[in-house]
């Protein structure tokens, strides 16, 4: 099919759920996408920090080839290898002790709250089940996780909502102590807030919230489903703040693009969940845990994270000269290769104009660019983006004083 049977066939059986670009693809090569006629794209979006290894990654592909005519599926009722190897080497490189797999972000997250509520449940019993989330947050778009998301354009025409949640602004210590009461049993944020307009913790504050938190054996939860797997040049973005958590969520990168979710805990919590508590058809198959246990293993191969750092920092001083230059250039946040450009104007056009230049940005919350290439990008790569991005945003920003 062509780009406009695509397009039109999708406005005829597709539910209308997402605002999509102009754009069809059909392709992918390492950092770049092909339209079905065969035009290309640099890729700073990696399907929502998901390709991180890039496109058609061939040492994957023979990966998911070679279990696919191996073994698929056969369901949690039995042991498989793929997936306890995936569990030992994440467990190996963090905190955590147990893991739950799911198949999205919003099931990891579903694992995670459940999970709270019951270690706070087994532990203090009814009423202790009151869970903290921060302003602009996402969370997840299921009930539970839509609930904990604190964007409240997002729950229009969805209420009731899920019980027990209480939403607090990001980076105010004093609400925190404020809030957490007899009935809190756990606190949920993500260190860089992602959808929200990559925004960072600020420094110290994860750490306060960590220790007031353990002083009140209230159960610290970080949705690193974006940020963690090397994202922000560490493996887990936690590990940047050397704050840790109770429970850590984990999904977009964590399988270069096959569907799956991860909630990892402490010994003490895991044990919350025994059989029957908790589970999913889908979850931890062989087929994509074998591919996962390839992406982890990667980023953890010495100077694969050293490369998103370096290139991450040299991509952040490349934006910041664009706060320098232009007036309408406020702000550059993030860390690694998750990096926000706060504008002063909306973005939409931006992207849109950047598309018909051969390159995928997007943008969020009206006013921020975000960049989310695949973390095999290169300063070549970064260069190549630079000029066209500033000149796209000399143009839009020439029409908004007119
Ligand atoms: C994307 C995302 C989710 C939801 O993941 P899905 O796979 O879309 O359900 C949850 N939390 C954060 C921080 C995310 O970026």
């Amino acid at each position: 099919m062509n780009s406009n049977e695509i397009k039109t066939l999708a406005e005829k059986v597709l539910m209308k759920t997402y605002g999509r670009y102009d754009l069809a693809l059909a392709r992918g090569q390492g950092a770049r996408v092909y339209d079905p006629e065969g035009n290309e794209y640099l890729d700073f979006v990696s399907g929502l920090a998901v390709t991180s290894l890039g496109h058609s990654n061939p040492a994957l592909a023979d990966i998911i080839t070679d279990q696919a005519r191996t073994l698929v599926h056969v369901s949690n009722l039995y042991y498989t290898e793929p997936q306890v190897k995936l569990a030992k080497v994440l467990t190996e490189n963090c905190f955590a002790d147990r893991v739950f797999f799911a198949n999205s972000g919003a099931e990891a997250n579903e694992a995670a709250i459940k999970l709270v509520r019951k270690y706070s449940f087994d532990k203090y019993g009814l009423g202790r089940h009151q869970i903290i989330t921060m302003g602009n947050s996402f969370h997840g778009r299921t009930m539970l996780t839509l609930t904990a998301t604190a964007q409240t354009d997002k729950h229009h025409g969805f209420k009731p909502l899920v019980e027990g949640f209480t939403y607090l602004p990001f980076n105010d210590l004093t609400a925190l102590e404020q809030a957490l009461s007899e009935e809190t049993c756990a606190v949920m944020i993500e260190p860089i807030q992602g959808e929200g307009g990559v925004n960072e913790a600020e420094a110290g504050y994860l750490s306060k919230l960590a220790e007031l938190c353990r002083s009140r054996d209230v159960l610290l939860i970080f949705d690193e489903i974006q940020v963690g797997m090397g994202r922000t040049g560490a493996m887990f973005a936690h590990q940047l703040y050397g704050v840790e958590p109770d429970i850590m969520t984990l999904a977009k990168a964590l399988a270069n693009g096959l569907p799956i979710g991860a909630a990892l805990a402490r010994e003490e919590v895991a044990q919350a969940f025994g059989p029957g508590t908790h589970a999913s058809t889908f979850g931890g198959t062989p087929l994509v845990t074998a591919a996962a246990l390839y992406v982890v293993e990667k980023m953890l191969e010495p100077g694969f994270l050293d490369q998103v750092k370096r290139v991450g920092a040299y991509f952040k001083s490349r934006l910041s000269d664009l706060v320098t230059k232009y007036d309408y250039v406020k702000e550059v946040r993030g860390q690694g290769l998750i990096l926000g450009v706060q504008l002063d104007f909306p973005g939409a056009e931006v992207v849109a104009k950047l598309i018909n230049k051969g390159f995928l940005i997007n943008c969020l919350q009206e006013k921020v660019l975000r960049f989310l290439p695949p973390l095999i990008i290169t300063e070549v790569e970064v260069d190549l983006l630079m000029p066209v991005l500033e000149e796209t945003l000399a143009a839009v920003a020439a029409q908004q004083e007119v």
